[in-house]
């Protein structure tokens, strides 16, 4: 058990309604009107304010059943590069505040506060609420923020007093607030695990830290026994400042028709080549394995893949590899009606493993970046759709965006 108040100090700080909020901030004509963001296909609901969740409305439901639920909300296209933005402006700004920040979700980071008090000369929950004062000032947002003395403390704390609260947790505090905190309430316990400690009488997150470490092994296994640890103020996990490397990436869309055109089949695949590989650039990754998937008309997968002999995030080689896959999968007669690629194997770029067949590869790679960063660079400033590959053309775009969404530079970030 803790006995000193701060053996650490993590913040966590979570965006109310992020991507409702950011569309409020843009149309300040919608205030007071509640707000519900549609996933990109409109198929449901992937955000909304807290008047459209006091209605009853949940993320992923169908746009229908909201509407029905609530007829008078705004229901709006999803923006993701506009909340990028934002995100990017609210991670500048906890950077400011320490520079070890994990980004955990787009609107979700994690500070490592440790040692901090003497810097800003200040405690560590009024740290705490001067990140949430910065982010409202700078951008508008309101955010959540937790702080205690591990990461799963402080995001139940910050989860506990939202929208635009602070809430402070110290060491000797915890078992105060776990007292208030049902297990349903610790991260990465769900419904069935609540129920499951719920049959052994642990029905409050305290009764849970306080039960012995046997039954919590023998009822959640390890992950169980590190919340256990967590809650009991010992920090496991730390903050992770670099990005994890994501399993796969991929790029799949409805064609939005039936199809048994090859070349309009090779026309959408270019495009979602295309964009995997300015996101690969972007991001600074490549991929040894890439995979090509077609939807057919009776709702059957087919997929083919290959390993190249080199890692790459080499848009012509992605694009010939893609191609050469789709000849491979294509039957005579063939109806399909969506198409998209995966990547997997990704590592970050500079450390790929030279080929002992494809030597030249490499230079090839390295001569052809910046001309891939300037592409990404005139995407991400003006639109995703200001250059596209030419043998993407015969797939019609979709209907452009009513209204001018906003203007550019929006931030500039330092
Ligand atoms: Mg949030």
């Amino acid at each position: 058990m803790i006995i000193s108040d701060w053996p650490g100090a993590i913040a966590h700080i979570d965006a109310d309604c992020f991507f409702a909020a950011c569309e409020r901030l843009r149309r300040p004509d919608l205030a007071g009107r509640p707000i519900c963001v549609l996933s990109s296909q409109d198929a449901c609901i992937v955000a909304k304010t807290y008047d459209a969740k006091a209605a009853g409305i949940t993320t992923g439901m169908p746009v229908w059943e909201a509407r029905k639920l609530m007829p008078q909300a705004v229901y709006l296209q999803a923006d993701f590069r506009f909340y990028g933005l934002l995100s990017n402006k609210l991670f500048a700004i906890l950077r400011r505040f320490s520079p070890q920040v994990e980004a955990y979700s787009i609107d979700e980071g994690f500070v490592d506060l440790d040692g901090l008090r003497g810097y800003w000369r200040m405690g560590y929950g009024e740290i705490g609420d001067a990140i949430r004062r910065t982010i409202h000032q700078e951008t508008g947002l309101t955010v959540s923020v937790g702080v205690s003395v591990t990461r799963t403390l402080a995001k139940m704390a910050s989860e506990a007093n939202k929208p635009n609260g602070l809430s402070v947790v110290s060491g000797r505090h915890i078992a105060e607030f776990l007292s208030g905190q049902a297990t349903r309430d610790i991260p990465g316990i769900g419904a069935r695990r609540a129920a499951l400690l719920g049959k052994f009488g642990l029905h409050t997150a305290l009764e849970f830290s306080r039960a012995p470490e046997a039954q919590v092994q023998r009822l959640l296994g390890r992950t169980g026994m590190h919340l256990w640890h967590e809650l009991n103020g010992q920090s496991l996990f730390g903050i992770q400042t670099a990005p994890a490397l994501p399993g796969s990436m991929a790029r799949t869309a409805s064609l939005g028709e039936r199809s048994s055109d090859i070349r309009l089949v090779r026309s959408h695949l270019s495009h979602h080549c295309f964009r995997l590989g300015m996101d690969m650039v972007a991001r600074g990754y490549t991929a040894r394995h890439f995979s090509v998937m077609l939807r057919l008309g009776n709702f059957e997968h087919v997929t083919l893949a290959e390993h190249l002999p080199q890692a790459t995030q080499h848009l012509n080689i992605m694009q010939r590899t893609a191609t050469r896959l789709l000849h491979g999968l294509w039957r005579e007669g063939m109806v399909v009606n969506a198409c998209g690629i995966v990547a997997t194997q990704i590592a970050p770029a500079g450390h790929a493993q030279a080929g002992l067949f494809a030597p030249d590869a490499g230079d090839r790679e390295t001569a052809d970046l910046p001309l891939w960063q300037a592409m990404q660079a005139m995407r991400s400033r003006f639109g995703n759709s200001i250059i596209r590959p030419a043998n993407s053309l015969l797939r019609t775009a979709p209907p452009a965006r009513q209204g001018r969404r906003f203007g550019y530079p929006l931030f500039v970030c330092r």
